[in-house]
């Protein structure tokens, strides 16, 4: 199996930490492991286990042109030495971007499919065609969240994370924030940050508590306003955020998920909104692959590792 690097919570040192009497640590899951970095190693740790279990040699999955859970698959995939199969929405364009140019040269199937088509892609009938095309594999849904990918995310938090009053983290599908809701302490605060516009996130994470009998012990919130207009898009704010914080605390962030989250933070320890004596602990997901494919297709630089 993939086997993880010691995690650190990085302490953040900063004038406006000290005047609002804060603190921010930041959990670096983009160092969990080199090849399949941030939430996703947690996400899939039980369904590669799972897989190998059923004597599957190949994973199937779903995703976008630049996601991090198609790179994370492949990669897992190689490591592993099992084949990977991409589903990918939208039409192959050439040259293929860094995201699917490193998939593919880790061997990834890279299987283009319409958007109209993409759609269907938890419906049974769909899910058939695909057995016919590609035979026996192993599903994992787009994002990668399952009951599987719950159970991992679950362990993000150690006992020495019960010290924090506040736990944030970037929602897309929000597996991950299930986990953590599931791993949390009744003191304790988890803040979520939509990477996607619109309020249908909070009925979705309604959905998912149900799903899979997640138990919030503390409190949560949702905040839809830090999508900077919505899924992947940005502005210079976003941009220039994201080189101050490496040039202030050396962190790469993405553009599409921890940028977006850290701004948030950033912005309401600015507002007051948390109350001195706060510890916050911020979680990394990683998704820092995503900062080469951003300046391909904007030409835009990000700092990158
Ligand atoms: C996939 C991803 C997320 C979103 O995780 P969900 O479990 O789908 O909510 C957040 N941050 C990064 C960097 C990601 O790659």
């Amino acid at each position: 199996m993939l086997e993880p690097n010691p995690i650190i919570n990085q302490i953040l040192d900063h004038p406006l930490l000290e005047e609002k009497g804060v603190e921010l640590s930041i959990k670096r899951l983009d160092w969990v492991h080199e090849l399949v970095p941030g939430n996703k190693f947690f996400k899939l740790k039980y369904n590669l286990e799972k897989a190998i279990r059923e004597n599957k040699n190949t994973l199937l999955t779903f995703g976008g042109a630049y996601s991090n859970h198609i790179h994370a698959v492949a990669n897992a995939a190689h490591s592993l030495g099992i084949n990977a199969i991409g589903i990918i929405r939208g039409e192959e364009t050439f040259p293929l971007n860094p995201t699917l140019s490193d998939a593919k040269s880790k061997g990834m199937h890279l299987h283009y499919i319409s958007r109209s088509l993409y759609r269907e892609k938890t419906d049974d009938s769909f899910i058939q065609e695909l057995h016919d095309l590609f035979g026996d594999f192993y599903l994992i849904p787009e994002g990668g969240t399952n009951l599987e990918a719950i159970k991992g995310t679950q362990e993000i938090l150690k006992e020495e994370d019960q010290e924090f009053s506040y736990i944030s983290l970037s929602i897309g599908t929000g597996g991950t924030f299930a986990g953590i809701l599931q791993a949390s302490q009744n003191h304790q605060k988890i803040l979520g940050f939509s990477s996607l516009k619109g309020d249908f996130i909070k009925k979705e994470m309604e959905a998912l508590i149900k799903t899979f009998s997640i138990n919030p012990k503390g409190q949560f919130q949702i905040f839809t306003d830090y999508h900077f207009g919505g899924y992947a898009k940005y502005d210079q704010s976003l941009v220039e955020f994201i080189w101050w914080f490496f040039e202030t605390f050396g962190i790469v962030l993405d553009p599409i998920y921890t940028g977006k989250m850290l701004f948030g933070i950033w912005d309401l320890i600015k507002k007051d909104y948390f109350p001195k004596g706060s510890k916050i602990l911020a979680i990394h997901t990683g998704g820092i692959q995503g900062n080469k494919g951003f300046t391909f297709q904007t030409g835009i630089k990000l700092p990158s590792l």
